[in-house]
């Protein structure tokens, strides 16, 4: 087995990493909980939520925690089992990830496009056919926000084991440490049997193809309840939806990217993209489902036309590099041949590679860039919510600390990685997000 990249987890104090490892182990369940709650029942007021708190304690929590419903676990797994056979049974391009830092390369089917139609398609024709009234979901939601926190956190368990007994690669191992190695993961790429990739099927099958049908659920609920889906609400779900799509256009790069090629499969990534993602990232929706808000015809367009316009410069940043690292460099990055660093560096076996970083185009303007367009987009489907209450912006607050967080996190690999290489592209892009100030 080999043991890599432990040092480069530790990006800050060993103090400060576990104190935010256990916080973020016992917190972020309750919270998921808490925001729910907060949302379908308490009007969307934090004050309403803190005064239950106040008059009842923490008896409250045992009050307001749904049981998870038999009802709650038959969806999940009729959601899980259909994801899953669309993964393994629809057609798609065999696709090679980069090489991991063992020397493997994966190789994935790229049919997260045709998985992502078949799913709408599926879930509108029940709909519409009277087979299925998404409004159930909506209704049982806390029933199966707190079944995905049980279901997960065992999944997080039995992965945690298979890394000890049965890894899939030698992109494996552990820390020594238990707790490092439950919240990181031990496996890069686990995988059941040759073909099924158990990071494809949390993180996206599963993790953001909820988040579509999460959207559609909550338009659809606010139509069914109210005869019509309101224009703030038509934005949201729009700007979600495009975004979503985006995201599974692109698929087969999103596994060249952190989460799949330097991440582990443990609580941080798995739990997060099974349970995070599909109550934090959809609320919004979830929010404006009982505060619908009118914003007329122009102000609605204005918003959609920003959103649409960040979600671009996102994709684009992404293709960007995506296009310079296939093409080897030679490509064009507007309008101009891109200029570049050829950095090397040493795999835990041992051996020499080389990769180049793009010092022109979107990454000339800084090291990442691409991630103030991902939290704009955010702030422009959450903004229809209009500004009586705070907690459907909870999702925008969160992206900026995550994403500010990860930017440093992969400086410090690469530069961990490349060396002086890295020391040169800071130099000529000297600024990590936000030209001339960070
Ligand atoms: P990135 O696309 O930023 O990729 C980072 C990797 O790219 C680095 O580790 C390095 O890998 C390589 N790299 C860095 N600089 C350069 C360069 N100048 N030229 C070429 N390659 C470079 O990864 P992310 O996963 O952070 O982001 C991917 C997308 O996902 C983004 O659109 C982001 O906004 C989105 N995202 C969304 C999140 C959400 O919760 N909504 C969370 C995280 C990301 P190597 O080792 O190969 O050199």
């Amino acid at each position: 087995m080999v043991v890599k990249e432990e040092k480069t987890q530790m990006v800050h104090s060993p103090i400060l990493t576990y104190f935010s490892m256990l916080s973020l182990l016992s917190l972020c369940p309750p919270f998921v909980i808490l925001l729910w709650y907060t949302m379908v029942h308490a009007d969307g007021s934090i004050y309403q939520t803190f005064d239950l708190f106040r008059q009842n304690g923490l008896q409250a929590f045992y009050d307001i925690w749904p049981k998870p419903s038999m009802t709650a676990w038959k969806i999940i797994f009729c959601y899980g089992a259909f994801e899953a056979a669309l993964q393994l049974w629809l057609p798609g391009k065999r696709v090679e990830g980069p090489i991991s830092p063992a020397g493997n390369r994966p190789v994935y089917k790229a049919n997260g496009m045709a998985a992502y139609a078949v799913t709408l398609i599926t879930y509108l024709s029940l709909w519409w056919f009277g087979i299925l009234n998404p409004s159930i979901i909506y209704d049982h939601l806390g029933e199966i926000y707190s079944a995905l926190i049980y279901g997960s956190f065992i999944f997080c368990i039995l992965l945690y084991l298979k890394g000890h007994v049965a890894p899939s690669s030698t992109d494996s191992g552990s820390s020594g440490n238990a707790i490092i190695d439950f919240y990181w993961g031990m496996e890069l790429y686990p995988r059941i049997g040759k073909n099924f990739d158990i990071k494809v099927f949390t993180n996206c099958r599963f993790g953001m193809m909820s988040w579509a049908v999460l959207a559609l659920t909550y338009c659809i609920k606010q139509y069914e309840t109210n005869g019509k889906a309101s224009d703030s609400m038509l934005v949201n779900t729009a700007l979600m939806l495009i975004y979503i799509t985006k995201f599974f256009w692109w698929e087969a790069g999103y596994w060249n990217t952190m989460d799949i090629a330097h991440d582990r499969a443990g609580f941080y990534i798995c739990w997060g993209c099974l349970v995070w993602v599909p109550s934090i990232y959809t609320s919004p929706g979830m929010y404006l489902v009982n505060h619908p808000v009118n914003l007329g015809i122009q102000l609605s367009l204005y918003i959609l036309l920003a959103g649409i316009l960040c979600i671009y410069v996102n994709y684009d940043c992404d293709r960007q590099r995506q296009e310079f690292r296939r093409t080897n460099g030679k490509c064009v990055v507007w309008g101009k041949a891109p200029s570049k660093i050829t950095a090397t560096y040493t795999t835990s076996s041992g051996e020499t590679k080389t990769s180049l970083l793009l010092t022109s185009g979107w990454w000339g303007i800084s090291r990442h860039f691409h991630y103030l367009p991902e939290i704009l987009a955010a702030f422009f489907w959450t903004v229809p919510a209009l500004f009586s209450h705070f907690l459907p912006y909870f999702y925008v607050v969160f992206l900026t600390i995550l994403l500010f967080d990860r930017a440093k996190r992969d400086d410090d690999r690469c530069r961990s990685k490349y060396g002086k290489y890295w020391k040169l592209y800071c130099q000529k892009v000297p600024y990590r997000i936000i030209p001339g100030m960070y």
